[in-house]
């Protein structure tokens, strides 16, 4: 009975060894002290899932110093292995280990189990296992924000020797099947080190496309020439050891009808504008669609492109840009949308002859073919359209009650083939300068996606100068439309403490949300229509949130840089609604008969603007992607200065009317047709 305590005692030491044992074992420790005893083992030799393996290491190393090599000659089932593989390549006994997998495309799998210490990367397909790769980073708090243009930007990777994870299974897919991003830097004349570098973002925030804008044939740069280029610049290989594709050239009919190659020879094969026959340009007119040999000539073109093109996965080809419809009697008589449905049928049916995985797509909603087609019966059952609404108000989404979606609807039900939807989410060029995250539209526009079976979701960045500025947006869209569980709003707060920091970060999570529910304000900046409240609003979020946030990071460099992108754009924000109000109340006073006082007052907004115009030009000028500089002489001036001299002659000429001004975007819903005519 003496010893009785004592072995009580010591049944509590064992039980206490155990239950820390227990503890201990649900937990692994991948590196310690900047070294590891751990294996990356790919489980083939697909490019995509070596590409995983070596992307998985390279970043353990950046976190933690330690290397973990790569071997795939050991196949480490044991111990010890983050195992890499795609789900067709892996023995039985591992994949009963896996969680049921999501319904959808690139999905991935990822077991952290402790007994045995082994680590699962299973991938669906090709970018399913890369977006694995990246899912398992982002536990170790490892984002991707923004594309690598910045050098003072880097990426967010946190340093720690010792890495540990937890025991957990998870999985995701997406629902959407073709994600598409269509960076600055692929449009027109490349920048192509800059579309190196969006490529490998956009991978990372599960986009599984790149949109390509070509240049138009006055480029003198045929299709053929443009895609070498791409695949000299090394952007092929990085597309196809992603798994991703390529879909483009965009707008592009002019160079597979050039002008300089059948004008001369074939007058009537172009477009009539006024009575006459013009070449494929602005000023000219889209080629004869009626014309039967002007469309075997194009399909001939065409065919022979996409033949080269072998990393293009959707051939997504239109009208020239801007470019209005012949008008001949035979196209008059058709309509331009049933005869463009034509030409692309033509296309579809060679095609299928040579490429026939290539997916046939052109634009609908957009000049020349704003309205959906009539003759139904005349589309391809493979056609696929791409839908485009530019300069849409990002305040409805297309689920929304408010948001007429008839127009998307017709070329919805016209797109027997499937639809892919053009977003303006990260677009500054017809979209606000000082933009909030359009989380309102992500939502509702991804219940329409869902509701209807939308398959293909393409996001337009534009202009280059804007990057940045415009990233938080093309992110959070990359992220919401493969995992279609994520709540934008909510992934605010994870962009903002992990890429401003813990002190900064909340500040300007709840700046951002400020914005994202008020997205008229982004509107109203850039229309000309801020009001006094907007004034009041943009001076309490100073206070309470950027002069703060900014105070918060003033120590820390990488950190300082990054709030004061966000204070600086809040800063042009400030300005330009400033010099609203002196705009609303000179045109008060020249109605009131008080043009004396208007005058004076029109004197101090020549400095207020000129102050605005100034920071637009700063902010240009130092190249962080806040602001295109280019814009900022043209588009930006016209809206922003060009007032003044207009309210100099009616002041003048002791004029009282006010001018017809655009409503501002949150009263129209204008069609993209409606907008560029
Ligand atoms: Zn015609």
């Amino acid at each position: 009975m003496k010893r009785e305590p004592i072995l009580w005692a010591m049944a509590g030491c064992i039980i206490l060894i155990c239950a820390a044992r227990q503890v201990l074992s649900q937990e692994i420790i991948l590196t310690e002290k900047g070294t590891s005893s751990w294996t990356v083992s790919p489980l083939s030799e697909d490019e995509q899932v070596l590409f995983a393996s070596a992307e998985l290491s390279r970043y353990l190393q950046q976190i933690s110093g330690a290397s973990l090599p790569v071997n795939p000659a050991r196949p480490a089932l044991s111990g010890k292995s983050v195992l890499i593989g795609l789900k067709n390549d892996i023995p039985a006994h591992l994949s009963a280990k896996l969680p049921e997998p999501k319904p959808g495309y690139n999905g991935y799998r990822i077991v952290v189990s402790a007994d045995p210490e082994q680590i699962l990367i299973i991938g669906d397909d090709g970018p399913g296992v890369i977006y694995g790769v990246y899912a398992l980073l982002e536990k170790l708090g490892c984002r991707w924000f923004y594309p690598q243009q910045d050098p003072a930007d880097r990426e967010v990777i946190p340093s720690q020797e010792r890495i540990v994870l937890k025991e957990e299974a998870w999985g995701e897919a997406s629902p959407i099947r073709y994600r598409i991003a269509n960076g600055t830097a692929w449009f027109f004349n490349f920048d192509f080190s800059h579309a190196l570098k969006q490529l490998d973002w956009a991978m990372k925030n599960r986009y599984n496309g790149m949109g390509w804008q070509a240049a138009a044939s006055n480029s003198l740069r045929s299709l053929t020439m443009q895609y070498r280029d791409m695949e000299d610049a090394g952007l092929m290989d990085a597309l196809r050891k992603r798994g991703m594709f390529l879909h483009g050239p965009g707008h592009g009919f002019d160079q597979l009808l050039p002008t300089d190659d059948y004008f001369a020879d074939h007058p009537e094969w172009f477009g009539m504008r006024e009575g006459k026959r013009v070449p494929q340009q602005f000023t000219g007119a889209q080629f004869c669609w009626s014309n039967p040999g002007a469309r075997r000539q194009f399909v001939r073109n065409a065919v022979d492109f996409v033949q080269e093109a072998k990393e293009m996965l959707i051939f997504s080809v239109s009208p020239f840009d801007g470019g209005m419809a012949c008008t001949c009697p035979e196209c008059t008589k058709a309509g331009s949308s049933n005869l463009l449905l034509q030409l692309m049928s033509e296309l579809i049916d060679t095609l299928a002859t040579v490429r026939p995985e290539v997916l046939v797509e052109t634009l609908g909603g957009y000049n020349p073919v704003k309205e959906p087609p009539t003759d139904k019966e005349a589309i391809h059952p493979h056609l696929r359209i791409i839908w485009a609404q530019w300069g849409r108000f990002h305040g409805v989404g297309y689920s929304d009650p408010a948001y007429d979606s008839s127009n998307l609807d017709a070329w919805r039900e016209a797109a027997r083939g499937g639809l892919t939807v053009c977003q303006y989410y990260p677009d500054n060029f017809a979209e606000p300068w000082v933009m909030g995250p359009f989380t309102v539209a992500m939502e509702s526009d991804r219940d329409y996606f869902l509701k209807n079976r939308i398959d293909a979701v393409y996001m337009l960045m534009w202009a280059p100068g804007y990057w940045w500025n415009h990233g938080l947006n093309a992110y959070l869209g990359g992220r919401v439309f493969y995992d279609t569980q994520l709540d934008p709003f909510v992934e605010i707060e994870d962009y903002a403490t992990h890429y401003f920091g813990a002190e900064a970060g909340p500040l300007l999570a709840a700046y951002y949300q400020g914005w994202a529910r008020n997205i008229g304000l982004s509107y109203r900046i850039r229309s000309g229509h801020a009001t006094d409240q907007d004034r009041a609003q943009l001076a309490l979020e100073r206070r309470q949130f950027i002069d703060p946030a900014v105070k918060a990071a003033e120590n820390k460099p990488l950190l300082a840089h990054r709030v004061g992108k966000v204070a600086k754009l809040h800063s042009l924000a400030e300005k330009i609604a400033e010099t609203h109000a002196y705009k609303q109340r000179i045109r008060e006073l020249r109605k009131n008969g008080s043009f004396g006082q208007a005058a004076a007052l029109l004197e101090e907004a020549r400095r207020k603007v000129h102050d605005t115009m100034y920071l637009f030009y700063v902010l240009g000028g130092l190249n962080q992607g806040l602001m295109d500089s280019n814009e900022v002489p043209s588009f930006i001036k016209m809206t922003v200065q060009d007032w003044l001299e207009e309210e100099e002659t009616l002041i003048g000429s002791k004029s009282r009317n006010i001018p017809g001004e655009a409503p501002p975007p949150s009263e129209t819903n204008m069609l993209p047709a409606e907008v560029t005519q």
